[in-house]
């Protein structure tokens, strides 16, 4: 009754965006950087808000050239 899952994942998401900058940047722990693809693996948002995060650190050369389709829509 006082489990709220939702807030267990939300704490999940928190600590998954906190680390993704460190995780583009190859400076996460092998451990950390496999629970981070896994939560990304399920979570929409997360998988999503990393998608993002790649092509924005991947080079704004390369984003010129990325046609916009492709962009997840923001809902
Ligand atoms: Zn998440």
């Amino acid at each position: 009754m006082t489990i709220n899952p939702m807030a267990r994942h939300r704490a999940r998401c928190r600590e998954t965006r906190a680390q993704m900058s460190d995780y583009l940047d190859g400076d996460l722990a092998p451990e950390a950087v496999r629970r981070l693809e896994r939560h990304t693996s399920w979570c929409p948002n997360c998988g999503r808000m990393l998608r993002n995060l790649r092509r924005t650190v991947g080079g704004l050369q390369a984003l010129r050239d990325v046609e916009p389709t492709d962009m997840p829509p923001v809902s």
